[in-house]
């Protein structure tokens, strides 16, 4: 199997080419499709088979060709290690299709803070965020999220074990209630069942 099997827009294939990925790994098979079918997903995936570029390459093939002027997908992560990592992976899978986006982590120095402020207030297609900074902006009113499509949960377990799970229901409550949600997680414990009852609709499983 290659990428072109997708279906995938020519930019976007040439940012994955330029990447230097020749094959779809296992949860990238099973994933892209179904996301590109505006299924929800609950993946079981863990960090190092390619399940960033899975739910990344088909949200980029969509945003890109559809030309918003509003953020259309948000990435809620754990750590700021992994925001900014996810950050990268659209600036170099989406460098020819293109889209923009930004990543919003906490425990960052006050010039930070500024920098993480000015550029939302400036806008863009993907904001990538830990749960409790984005509630910060969002209660100040620097980020407008009633227009979003896409919402992913990555390493969601994680997010859970640090305590996130409050912020992330006010989070998703703020969110248009018609949206394409994707949850990924390492393992599958009861809190994520539950917690994908609350936010997903009727989703699809992925599991390698
Ligand atoms: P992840 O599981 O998303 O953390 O990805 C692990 C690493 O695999 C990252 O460095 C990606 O750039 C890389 N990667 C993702 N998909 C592919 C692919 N199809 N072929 C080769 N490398 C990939």
């Amino acid at each position: 199997m290659d990428f072109r099997s997708f279906n995938l827009h020519d930019d976007v294939i040439t940012g994955i080419e330029s990447m230097g990925y020749n094959t779809p790994t296992p949860v990238q098979q099973q994933a892209i499709p179904l996301i590109l079918e505006q299924k929800d997903i609950i993946a079981c995936a863990q960090t190092g088979t390619g399940k960033t570029a899975a739910y990344l390459l088909p949200l980029i093939d969509r945003i890109s060709h559809a030309n918003y002027d509003f953020t259309s997908t948000l990435i809620l992560v754990p750590t700021r290690e992994l925001a900014k990592q996810i950050d990268e992976q659209v600036e170099g899978l989406g460098y020819f299709a293109p889209v923009s986006s930004i990543a919003i982590y906490g425990g960052s120095k006050g010039d930070e803070w500024e920098q993480q402020k000015r550029a939302l207030t400036g806008g863009a297609d993907i904001i990538i965020a830990t749960p409790g900074r984005l509630m910060s902006h969002m209660a100040l009113g620097y980020v407008k999220l009633d227009q979003l499509k896409y919402l992913v949960l990555d390493e969601a377990d994680k997010m859970l074990d640090m305590g996130f799970m409050d912020d992330i229901l006010k989070i998703v409550r703020a969110l248009p209630a018609e949206r394409q949600t994707l949850l990924f997680s390492a393992t599958m414990p009861k809190k994520i069942r539950d917690l994908s009852q609350q936010i997903l609709q009727q989703p699809e499983e992925v599991n390698l």
